[in-house]
């Protein structure tokens, strides 16, 4: 534990909230407290907008190929750092060290897409639109961006965001989740090392008062913003009468449904990381498995099997941790509640791995729940822990129904050897990431992050030209260069 509370990060300087509430930061491995967040508010925001705005100026005025070329040191200094950020998030949020390494790869993985930026900017040109008329399409800056980011992915949630943004000219301010600061902290200090000027990136600490001034700020132009769906509809319609443009990522429900011809060893492999991954606190977690025919048996069987070795523990102390802790002791009571209310429900058979809860920290041993039906909560609401129900239609075209009936439209998957089967599913399902044989389909940098219905509100999504259309205005420029001028000069 550090007794230095953790500082935001305005103008190029670490800063502390004056008089500001504060709450603890903790390893949810062991649940000790390794930080204490004094929180902003509409002060701290005031001072990074003002901040922000001035960077815009020259940051938006350099070269592309100048923006190009930080963006190239900061990836190679990312890599440099690449354990140091995986073992920070292991810290602050628990994961295992090989999902931690993955946070930071998949974040790594957007600096790179934004390296090719004057690529990415490149507009559109007709000579000769009309008679002596040329037209051109350019791609411009917008201003000061703010994104506010969830806990689970502490380095790639936040990297969907800025890297683009300020890539395309931009300056940004980050609201990282209270719950996992130090990862963001480390983020921005690096990108200083990397040579970026002084309030191009900022970080506000907080909650609520800090997303609200953000929202309502009249100096920011775009709110990004990755959480549950209460706040994501929340901050969208807020930030949109505020005359911003928006792009808010809510929770999800994610389906994966196996055909009786999937090759059931990979097959479980794939339903594995998942539903338990990251302890199934990620929002692409299939936390719905449906069997058709024989495979809800045969997949009943294997997940039960693979818990029973599941091990849990800290990620940092440990060898062979399969599954982490969830973040904190609210979720863990949540999450028991959840199980225990299911248990009363006699239709119902909650089967829980072997492996055992160690005591200290937030652990809760992972869940597979039988014979889930369309009309139930645990069907219809994101648990967002480590607990996979297993559902039982009848047909192919009864799972695609019951799936097309959440409110939800982020991911779903398909395991099948069939084309058919893949082809019909891809294409009458309604969510934005589909899977074919794939647990987690999460796209990577170069496409959108592509959520539907109450998994996204907003029209340009992260991540892809998506991300890039997001943070820059489209500008048509016709030129009229009369040759009778070049005559009259005698040329
Ligand atoms: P959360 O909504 O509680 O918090 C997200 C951010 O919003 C944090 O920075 C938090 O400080 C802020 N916040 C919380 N309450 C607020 C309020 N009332 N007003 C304004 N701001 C508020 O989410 P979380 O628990 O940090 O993350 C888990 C959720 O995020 C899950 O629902 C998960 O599915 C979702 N998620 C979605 C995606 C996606 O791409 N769709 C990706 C990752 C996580």
């Amino acid at each position: 534990m550090t007794d230095r509370p953790i500082a935001g990060f305005i103008n190029g300087l670490w800063t502390i909230p004056t008089d500001a509430a504060c709450s603890d930061v903790m390893n949810p491995s062991t649940g000790a407290v390794i930080g204490i967040l004094p929180h902003g508010g509409a002060r701290d925001v005031e001072l990074a907008v003002e901040a922000a705005s001035r960077a815009f100026i020259d940051w938006s005025a350099r070269p592309v190929s100048d923006r190009a070329k930080i963006l190239h040191r900061y990836r190679m200094i990312l890599a440099e750092h690449q354990e140091e950020l995986s073992r920070l998030i292991c810290l602050e949020n628990g994961k295992t060290l090989e999902e931690a390494r993955g946070d930071v790869l998949r974040g790594m993985e957007v600096v790179e897409f934004a390296c090719n930026i004057p690529h990415l900017l490149k507009g559109e040109s007709l000579p000769q639109v009309a008679e002596e008329i040329d037209g051109i399409t350019t791609r411009e800056p917008i201003g000061v961006c703010a994104g506010v980011t969830p806990f689970n992915f502490p380095v790639m949630v936040p990297m969907w965001m800025f890297p683009l943004a300020i890539a395309c000219g931009n300056t940004f301010i980050l609201k990282p989740s209270e719950k996992v600061p130090l990862s963001a902290n480390r983020l921005a200090e690096l990108f200083l090392e990397a040579g970026l000027p002084d309030g191009v990136f900022n970080v506000v600490h907080g909650s609520r008062d800090v997303v609200d001034a953000l929202c309502t700020h009249p100096g920011i132009r775009a709110v990004s913003f990755v959480g549950s769906t209460r706040v994501a509809k929340q901050v969208y319609e807020t930030a949109t009468r505020h005359g911003k443009r928006v792009q808010a990522a809510g929770g999800a429900k994610n389906v994966l449904l196996v055909m009786p011809d999937a090759d059931l060893d990979s097959t479980t492999r794939a339903v594995m990381g998942s539903a338990f991954g990251c302890a199934g606190q990620r929002c692409m977690a299939g936390s719905l498995l449906m069997g058709i025919g024989s495979a809800a048996d045969a997949m009943r069987e294997r997940v039960c099997g693979a818990l029973d070795v599941l091990k849990l523990g800290n990620p940092l102390e440990e060898d062979g941790v399969g599954m982490g802790p969830v973040i904190d002791g609210d979720s863990r009571d949540r999450l028991r509640t959840i199980l225990e209310s299911v248990s009363q429900d006699k239709t119902q058979q909650v089967v829980r791995g072997r492996c055992p809860e160690p005591d200290i920290g937030y652990f809760l041993k992972p869940a597979l729940v039988d014979n889930v039906r369309p009309e139930q909560p645990l069907f219809q609401q994101e648990a967002f822990g480590p607990i996979l129900s297993l559902v039982r239609p009848t047909s192919l075209d009864e799972a695609i129904a019951w799936m097309n009936r959440l409110p939800y439209g982020n991911g779903a998957t398909i395991f099948t050897s069939s084309g058919a089967a893949a082809r019909d599913f891809s294409r009458r399902i309604h969510c934005g990431m589909v899977g074919v044989n794939v647990g987690v389909p999460a796209p990577m940098a170069i496409f959108p992050f592509s959520g539907w219905g109450e998994s996204f509100f907003g029209d340009l999504h992260v991540q892809g030209m998506e991300g890039v259309y997001f943070y820059t205005r489209q500008k048509v420029i016709l030129s009229r260069w009369d040759r009778g001028y070049i005559r009259k000069q005698g040329w």
